[in-house]
């Protein structure tokens, strides 16, 4: 008889998201006069600009005429767009990284979720807490986390890196021995942020320990401020212990379009291997490339119409970001993010926990925002909103929070 991989048994019952979906079901259902407004997705809702529809139409054309039809797509990506992100996203912010580091995919949770393959089972991992949840639940997939607690809401094998008001949401290196350590910047869901000098710090630590850093810079393109690095390549030494993972899905709207990329660069050998060619190897086993009007896309988004577009689509979504920040301190609460981020990460008022800020949320304003115990035990007592609406909807959602009877100062 077939067993199972029991692993996946171990993860505890009820899935954030399906939740949250359950109790916006039920409160519409209850109160059907009322218009919901959604300020917990991670989805971006602006149309593809006009220089991506354009290429993608464009290389719907080729693929309907036998000259210029393209079959099965190299594993690793086709060259026109390997290269243009070599120049465009690592050479213009003077990091060397070759086209043919540059893996590219059908998006960074693939990826993400993925890269855990190619190492030991027995390897420790380390994350920051809270954080985007596909770190830790492929691990658990893979056999590598040990047990549940329910009441501490951690695994037994996982380092947990706190990520809190009280340290600046800045993580402290892991005082245990850690081999793989997952970074989000800007993190979701706190929105917030490493400078370069911190980022350094970890990558000093990753050469020295002999870890690797798995860097999730999906939110690159939010980036603000000058002193955070957009890649962690523009560290000195980080070619020697990162493996950095790129979307197209939150600056250029690619969600449901899929397109993301991962740099392995050749110089990162562990043990006397070279992770270049294990992920090359495992891609190609697994994977058979991203389509190629998908490619041609992605390759739109580096011309200087979509990088004109993409830039003000950016800037309509860090708007909205604004009024939810401002509005927020407005009524007096703690807020942080949003700045160099699409999310905003507010300490739950009055001692409330996340879930109960929720209900009281979605009672009192029929809001819906994201709980964030659903992130990380660290997250318990905070709650995200996201950057994603439109503005009108992100400013009526403000106007409610802000004539909530139980937040009134
Ligand atoms: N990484 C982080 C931190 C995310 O928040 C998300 C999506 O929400 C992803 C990766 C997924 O990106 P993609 O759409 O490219 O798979």
């Amino acid at each position: 008889m077939v067993k199972v991989n029991e692993n996946y048994l171990k993860f505890p019952g009820s899935y954030l998201f399906s939740t949250i979906a359950k109790k916006v079901n039920a409160y519409m259902i209850e109160n059907p006069d009322k218009k919901v407004i959604r300020l917990g997705i991670g989805d971006v809702t602006m149309p593809l600009s006009s220089a991506i529809v354009e290429a993608l139409h464009g290389a719907v054309d080729e693929m309907g005429a036998a000259e210029t039809f393209h079959g099965y797509a190299p594993d690793l990506g086709y060259g026109f767009l390997r290269e243009t992100i070599a120049r465009e996203d690592y050479s213009s912010r003077g990091c060397q990284i070759e086209a043919d580091e540059i893996f590219v995919s059908d998006g960074a949770k693939s990826d993400c979720g993925n890269i855990q393959e190619i190492f030991d089972e027995s390897s420790i991992i380390a994350v920051c807490d809270p954080v985007y949840p596909v770190y830790v639940d492929s691990n658990v997939m893979a056999g590598r986390t040990g047990t549940y607690d329910e009441v501490t809401g951690k695994w037994s094998k996982v380092v947990y890196m706190p990520c809190t008001a009280e340290n600046g949401f800045v993580p402290e290196l892991p005082t245990e021995a850690a081999d793989l350590i997952y970074l989000c910047v800007p993190n979701n869901p706190t929105g917030t942020t490493l400078t370069r000098d911190q980022l350094k710090v970890w990558v000093d630590y990753a050469n020295e320990t002999g870890a690797v850093i798995l860097y999730d810079a999906a939110y690159e393109a939010y980036i603000a401020e000058d002193n955070i690095p957009h890649s962690i390549y523009e560290i000195e030494g980080a070619k020697t212990c990162a493996i950095e993972f790129r979307s197209f899905s939150k600056n250029a709207g690619f969600t449901g379009v899929r397109l993301g990329f991962t740099v392995v660069p050749k110089e990162l050998v562990r043990g006397g291997v070279a992770l270049h060619a294990l992920w090359a190897r495992r891609h190609g086993t697994k994977f058979n490339g991203a389509p190629y009007i998908i490619q041609k896309a992605g390759e739109a988004v580096y011309s200087e119409a979509g990088k004109a577009q993409l830039k003000e689509q950016v800037a309509y979504y860090m708007r909205n970001a604004k009024v939810i920040y401002d509005g927020l301190k407005e009524i007096g609460c703690e807020v942080y993010g949003g700045v160099n981020a699409p999310y905003i990460w507010l300490k739950v008022p009055k001692g409330m926990t996340s879930w109960e800020f929720f209900d009281l949320l979605l009672e009192e304003a029929s809001v819906v925002g994201t709980p964030g115990s659903g992130f990380g035990p660290s997250g318990e007592g905070y709650f995200r909103l996201t950057a994603f609406g439109t503005y009108e909807n992100t400013k009526e959602a403000m106007e409610r929070l802000k004539k909530m009877p139980s937040l009134r100062k």
